[in-house]
């Protein structure tokens, strides 16, 4: 649930708008003075504000001005007269949308989903794509660490998840089922050589369409695994 500040020193103002976000499922909170407003939003965790401009203690200018410089949720500016919202538009203090008094609540309600929604495209936008290897049907991915056969997901143990994993990294490269134990196992565990078969095994029967006649993971026989490119 997304969580809003209004830092508002008129309270019937504050209260209407508080209702009506709250009517939308949002989470609200009210400051009506403008220093604490301010030392609130640098401190919790809100993502968005709405910003009154005149303000006892820290008005709104100041507040916009200090916060953008600590933060990037959407910021909403409020303000009785047009001059103010020119003015601040005219500042660049970094605001992301200005509403003057007296306005419908339901657009309030409209504007503050849009700015929402778009700030949570650019936070999604920024972040890594995940670490994903494909070959042929095959599909693993890392971050998530998930694996997809022929589109079909498959439900891994995590050392089955590693093996695979670190077989599909190193294509065309054999290794012996004592080097594939000393990586996947850490030396705490209790077990030996023979657990990387039976791993093997279960991988096989997950990905393989013919645990036979494997197409992905290859045994050389008297040496150990090879994954097949
Ligand atoms: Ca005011």
């Amino acid at each position: 649930m997304s969580r809003i500040l209004i830092i508002e020193d008129e309270e019937s103002i504050a209260e209407l708008e508080k209702d009506y976000l709250e009517l939308s499922g949002f989470e609200v909170e009210i400051e009506n003075d403008g220093t604490e407003g301010l030392e609130r939003a640098l401190n919790e965790d809100f993502d968005l504000l709405i910003l009154d401009l005149m303000l006892p203690g820290t008005d709104g200018f100041e507040i916009c001005r200090q916060f953008r410089e600590k933060k990037n949720i959407p910021i909403i500016m409020v303000s009785a007269k047009k001059e103010d919202i020119d003015k601040i538009r005219g500042l660049g203090l970094g605001a992301d949308d200005y509403i003057t008094k007296p306005f419908s609540p339901s657009e309030m309600v409209a504007r503050v989903k849009a700015h929402l929604a778009r700030y949570e495209r650019l936070i999604g936008s920024g972040l890594p794509e995940n670490d994903i290897i494909e070959i042929r049907g095959l599909k693993i991915d890392k971050t998530a660490r998930r694996v997809w056969v022929n589109g079909e997901e498959k439900n891994f143990t995590t050392k089955e998840f590693d093996l695979l994993t670190f077989l599909a990294e190193h294509p065309n490269h054999v290794f012996t089922k004592e080097e594939l134990f000393n990586k996947i196992w850490d030396m705490e565990s209790i077990g030996d050589i023979a657990t990387v078969t039976v791993h093997i095994k279960k991988i096989r029967e997950k990905i393989e369409f013919n645990t036979a006649k494997p197409q992905y993971i290859e045994t050389i026989w008297g040496v150990g695994y090879r994954f097949k490119v």
